[in-house]
Order: structure tokens, then sequence, then C-alpha cells
């Protein structure tokens, strides 16, 4: 069998998005969001009847509980995990606004197997807090209708620390008396001994997919260390995702005294790594200041990268106000300080699914973003047997698009049986044919690789007979990160990519880490190209779902010498892609 291989040189730049696009015509069998809300209709329909009937039989000293409280604290109780108070009449309420959201979503009533009124479902296995306003936010509580069930499942003791988390958060928030009170502190530059509230402030640095990872560390780091998590707004950290802890903010009040954010850097007087090269800080240091500032970026010096020591832990701990510039996922090396071990093993007995649960309980893509998601699933994803994302980073100098970035999406594609390939010797399969339908989802900043692609299945059938359909939503050109428009649609794609059912990403991509992590999906991981050329063999699988730390420390803060971090613990290993960077892979030793 003759492979294509596509020559980007032809391409035809007439070829546009609209003008092109696939269309799947037969409606297959599978996973179909229409017919989940049928059972979703049937289900509420049966449910008052089962509940009178189930309130005929119980004690009357049993309480008042509607059934829907009570099947839930049922199902939860051998796992000792506390909700917040949830009374029966809101949590039907709650179940009737999600029939008639879901009804908006799909606009359907068929009836399907997947059983998205499960409140266990909605809020994904006890990791979202109910009592949401829902019309708020729609993604957080219908995100499980476009989502596959997984067997990853929080842990009993995660979902109680979340719990505890929010309220914290709520008690230290803005604008409660404990905030005000930290606040002047920090105006007055002294520090109080025994605050009842500490503070950690992320700083907005970077594109959407650091962001994404760099917060999620960041919120890991302050529940180890009972910090208020506290989000500075950037240019439109408000406008991508909701609030993701109920009945308080995490933002940080627009009137926040510091907000020089830009000023902060590795030399800047505040900078925790700077004053200990200086020797203006140590840990018998008495008075420490009421704020530091934590340069976690890559290209962070050594007297920074002491964070990840435990004695340094200490001293940091005594300080109410953090602030943290990072663009890394650092939650590999927080495994590696003695301190917080015990806690991460017992918050994630799996330790790959760190980004997978964290990224899920944050990150909820707000109304404008949702509705992006959700129009392009319908329109293009959503009808199709199997959905295949193929998410294209170039880091190469130039636009591209280039021939052998080309040459290994298809390698690798085809070795993995990810894609099938072309069968150029006939010029239609015969109407016998398999007619299975594959939407492949391409994610680029250019439209050449994805023009390329589907012209391939245009001109010539699949040798396994599927139909090939393929999208790509946008191709943006190149990174604007200060443009609203063009990280909704950055987001929004990477959401696209987490809803596939196979994933392919390129090597270094933090956009692409999202997408594995929030899809809990192993990818096939393509090589970065050395020298413009094709690596053989072009791609790997993932070992585990996690995202990459790219800028580690290797350090033995006991031995004070140099260590290679990624031997030290079975658990966290060299990435596939970077071979410096460390990343949490399951092993059996824990
Ligand atoms: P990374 O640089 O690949 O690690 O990912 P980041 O998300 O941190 O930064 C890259 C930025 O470039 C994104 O946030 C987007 O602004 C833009 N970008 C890169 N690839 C794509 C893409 O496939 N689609 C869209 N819409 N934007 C992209």
């Amino acid at each position: 069998m003759k492979r294509f291989r596509g020559n980007l040189s032809t391409s035809n730049p007439t070829d546009s998005l609209n003008d092109g696009v696939s269309r799947v015509a037969e409606k297959k069998s599978g996973f179909n969001i229409m017919k989940s809300v049928g059972i979703l209709v049937v289900c509420l329909l049966i449910l008052p009847i089962l509940l009178t009937v189930s309130s005929f039989y119980r004690e009357p000293s049993s309480g008042g509980v509607s059934g829907f409280a009570e099947a839930r604290s049922f199902r939860m109780k051998d796992e000792e995990v506390h909700h917040p108070p949830l009374d029966g009449a809101r949590e039907s309420a709650e179940a009737k606004d999600f029939k008639t959201v879901a009804e908006k979503v799909t606009g359907s009533e068929n009836v399907s197997s997947h059983s998205v009124d499960s409140p266990e479902i909605r809020h994904l296995g006890g990791l979202l807090a109910a009592g949401f306003d829902e019309a708020s936010c729609l993604s957080r509580y219908q995100s499980s209708l476009y989502r596959k069930a997984l067997p990853h499942k929080p842990s009993s003791y995660l979902l109680s620390r979340l719990r505890k988390y929010e309220a914290l958060h709520k008690r230290c928030g803005p604008y409660t008396a404990p905030f005000d009170k930290a606040l002047e502190q920090l105006k007055s530059g002294h520090k109080i001994e025994n605050e009842e509230c500490n503070y950690l402030v992320w700083v907005s640095f970077s594109g959407l997919g650091n962001r994404i990872l760099s917060l999620a560390s960041a919120f890991l780091y302050a529940l180890l260390t009972n910090r208020v998590l506290l989000v500075d707004r950037g240019t439109d950290m408000v406008d991508l995702f909701c609030e993701p802890f109920p009945d308080t903010s995490w933002l940080l009040p627009v009137d926040f005294p510091v907000n020089m954010f830009d000023s902060f850097g590795q030399n800047s007087p505040h900078c925790y790594g700077n004053m200990l090269k200086n020797n203006m800080i140590t840990n018998s240091t008495e008075s420490l200041p009421p704020f530091l500032y934590l340069h976690l970026v890559h290209d962070y010096g050594d007297h920074d990268k002491l964070f990840f020591c435990d004695q340094d832990q200490t001293l940091l701990h005594k300080v109410p106000w953090l602030f943290m510039k990072t663009d890394n996922y650092f939650v590999p090396s927080l495994f590696l300080v003695p301190s917080f071990e015990q806690e991460l093993r017992n918050l994630f007995p799996e330790k790959e699914t760190v980004f997978h649960h964290l990224g899920r309980y944050l990150f909820h893509p707000s109304n404008p973003v949702w509705g992006l998601i959700t129009r392009y699933y319908h329109a293009y994803l959503e009808k199709a047997d199997e959905r295949i994302g193929i998410q294209i980073r170039v880091f190469d100098i130039g636009t591209g698009p280039f021939q052998h970035v080309l040459d290994q999406i298809l390698a690798c594609s085809l070795k993995e049986n990810v894609l099938p390939d072309a069968n150029v010797r006939e010029s239609i399969v015969q109407p016998s044919g398999n007619k299975r339908s594959k939407a492949v989802l391409i994610t680029s900043l250019n439209a050449g690789y994805f023009e390329k692609i589907r012209n391939m299945y245009w001109e010539y059938p699949s040798v396994t007979g599927e139909v090939i359909a393929v999208y790509q939503p946008s191709s943006e050109g190149y990174q604007q990160t200060e443009k609203k428009m063009h990280n909704r649609k950055a987001w929004a794609e990477m959401y696209l990519l987490s809803l596939t059912d196979v994933l392919v990403t390129s090597s270094w991509s933090t956009f692409g880490y999202v997408a594995q992590g929030l899809g809990g999906l192993k990818p096939w991981i393509l090589y970065k190209p050395e020298n413009r050329t094709a690596p053989d063999p072009p791609c790997r699988r993932a070992m585990s779902m996690e995202p990459c730390f790219h800028a580690p420390p290797f350090y033995d803060c006991k031995a004070k010498t140099g260590v290679d971090t990624g031997a030290l613990v079975p658990h966290v290993t060299h990435c596939e892609d970077m071979s410096w960077g460390l990343k949490l892979v399951d092993r059996d030793e824990w």
C-alpha cells in the first residue's frame, strides 16, 4: 500500500476551514449526548414517584430530608466525606434546573445509557461543591455531559481537604475581617505574630497553558500550607474562568495595595532567593517581613530553588503573605519535600491524577468560553464514533507549516493506528466498506497541517473505509496573549482536545498538557524535531497523564549537593519529551 505523503508546497491557499469542512452524514451508535438527556428526563419523571414511595415507608424519626439528599449522604457515608449542608429542596431544584439546562444544551430528550442526572456524576465524584448559582457558570455542572466516565476517582481525603479549604477561603477570603486585618499588616510593613489567615498570591504570567498549570501548582501548595490562594486578575483571568470556591472569590480585589507585579523579578528587594543570596534573611532571622516574593519562573536561580527545601518551608511558613510568579507545573518537586510527603500520599493515592483532579476542580470555563466549546462540539465532534485530537505546537523559528512536522504527525498517527492510511490506489470505497466515522480535531496556530490532512482524506478514501472528518477551530498565526478572544479560543481548544478519545500532542507544550490532564488521557507525544527533520520513531506513548515540570531543581537539600531529582523515588521521573524535566507517574512502590 503506497502511503500518502502530503507535500506542503502544493497547499492550496484558497482552502479554508469553512469551504472544506467534511461532514459526517450518518448518525452512528455509541455515546450520544442527546440520548443521555432522555434518560435524565425519564429519571426525573420517575424519581418523584420513587421518593414518595420511599418516604411513605420511612420511619417518622428518620428526619425530613428529601430522597436526593439522603441518597447522596448514603452513598458517601463510607468515605466519611463532609459535604456542605444541602437541603433536599435545593438539591431537587438543582436537578430540575439541570434538566432544563441539559435540554437547552442538547435540544433533545432522546434516551441514552449515559446517566447524567446522578449528583455523583454532576459533581465529578464529589470534587465539586454544591450550591453554586448554576446559570453564572454553566460549565461547572454541565461538563459531565461531555466527558466519559473515567476510572480515576478522587480520594475521600482529597474531598474532605477541599471542603476544608473552601471553609478556610470563605472565612479568610477578600472582604472578610481576617482579610482586612492581614491587609493592614501588609500595608504597615510589620509582621504580627499568630495571624489567623495566611495568603498566597498567584501572579498572572505567561501563556494560558503555563498559567493553568502554574495556578494548579500554586493551589496545591496553598492546600499543603493552609494558605488562602488569591489570583491576580491579569488581563483576562475573570473573562476565562468561573470562581471555583463557593460563596467567596479567589480574585485579588482590584484595590489591592500591592499591584506592581510586573516589577517583581529575581532581583527585586522582596524576592526570597535574592534576600537569601544577600544574607538578608536566614532561618534564625527574628523579624520577618509581612510579605515575600517567590520567583519560580523558568530562569530562576539556585537560591530561588531553595523554595523546595524543608528548612526554607519552615521559614516561609512564618510569613503571612507570599507572592508567587511562575510559569511552571512545579508539583513533581513538591512530592520530594519530606514534610509534604505524607499529606500528598493521602491526597493522591493515584499520583498521576494530581492535575486531573485539581484541574477539573479549579478550571471551569466561563459562559462565553463554554459557548465556544459546546457549539463547536455539537457542530463537529458529537456524532463521530471516535474523536481524535492532534495538538500541533511548533517551537522552531519561522512561521511554517513545515514538511517535516507534517511527515512526523502522519508517521505517528499511522504507525500507532490513530488514523488509517489513505488508499491512493482507489478513488472510491465499496459500498460495503466500514462506515465508522472519526472526527479529527486539529489545533495549531497554523492552518497548513490541517489543510493537508483534510485534503488527504478528501482526495483519497481511507484504507479501512472509515469516514475521516478533519476540523480546526482557529489558526491564530501567532501567540496573542493580550487579546481576549484569542485567549478564549485557546482555552476552548484545550478543553475540546480534552474531550477527545485519543490524543496526539507536541513535546514541551503546556497547551497539550492541560488537554491531556483534564481529559485523563495518556497522549501520543510527538518527539521534538531536531535540525528540521522528522524524528524516528516519531512519537511515544506518555507514561502518565501528568504534565511535565520543565525547570526542576537538582539539589539535595540535606546533603547540600547536586542530585538527580528524577532518580530519588520511582513516582517522580524524567519526562518523555524533556530529558531534564520531572513528572509524576504511578508505580507500585507506595
Ligand atoms: P505552550 O507555549 O505550548 O506551552 O502553551 P501556552 O498556552 O502557555 O502558550 C502558547 C499560547 O499560544 C497559547 O496560550 C495561545 O495563546 C497560543 N496558541 C498556541 N497554540 C495554539 C493553538 O493551537 N490554538 C490557539 N487558539 N492558540 C494557540
